[in-house]
């Protein structure tokens, strides 16, 4: 990256973990998704130390392929509603045990820069581990969520995040036709549940880990 860049968004990064850390999350600022992945394993985990783990769809988690490391961990158990060759019955249920484990793993959909985050979910087992049930989260955030507000949050989830995962997950929304959101009322609608984050409770239960790379929707 150039160095003009490189202090942008150093800079960025360092202002929105202060926002973030005012809001009562953790935070950790990494330099890509391969720095994300070896920071979560060497200096996390071991804190962590958890007996179970789950996690809800995010391309920002999976370019980190941490989930494929945390799969070959005997010490730990894996809960992966997306594992392949299951039905959607087990999915469903998989989600369901996925709210209870000691530490869940996640995207957001945007993050403001007054340290808040905004999601849209589908199912909404991924808002749901979000605000309540898991010991703690961890939330990994590439550098192209961050909005200026809330109104930009919901703007960019509309706009950009929900069409493009839409036609990302092949789904029958109109959306995926057009590129344009159309307050739908397709069965295959992946907007249903808003949540916005405005702290961590209780206090550094929810950790954001900030990456300086533009990773995922
Ligand atoms: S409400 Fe419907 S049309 Fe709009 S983004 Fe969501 S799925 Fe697509």
């Amino acid at each position: 990256m150039e160095k003009f860049l490189e202090s942008y968004w150093q800079m960025r990064l360092e202002a929105l973990k202060e926002q973030l850390e005012k809001n009562n999350f953790a935070v950790a600022v990494t330099q890509s998704a391969q720095e994300c992945s070896r920071y979560f394993m060497e200096e996390m985990l071991p804190k962590l130390s958890p007996d179970s783990v789950s996690y809800g769809g995010s391309m920002t988690l999976g370019s980190t392929g941490l989930l494929d490391r945390l799969v070959e961990l005997d010490s730990i158990r894996l809960i992966a509603p997306n594992a392949p060759g299951i039905s959607p019955e087990e999915k469903i249920e998989l989600r369901r045990q996925g709210l209870v484990v000691d530490l869940y793993l996640t995207g957001t959909n945007a993050v403001t820069e007054d340290g808040c985050l905004v999601n849209l979910d589908m199912i909404g087992n991924r808002v749901a581990a979000l605000t309540f049930g898991p010991k703690k989260v961890v939330v990994f955030v590439g550098r192209n969520k961050i909005v200026s507000d809330l109104e930009s949050a919901m703007y960019r989830i509309k706009d950009y995040a929900a069409p493009t995962n839409a036609m990302r997950l092949n789904c029958k929304t109109p959306c995926v036709k057009t590129s344009e959101c159309t307050d739908c009322k397709s069965p295959g609608r992946i907007c249903n549940t808003w949540t916005i984050t405005e702290k961590s409770y209780p206090k550094e239960r929810v950790t954001v880990v900030l990456i300086n790379e533009d990773l995922g929707l």
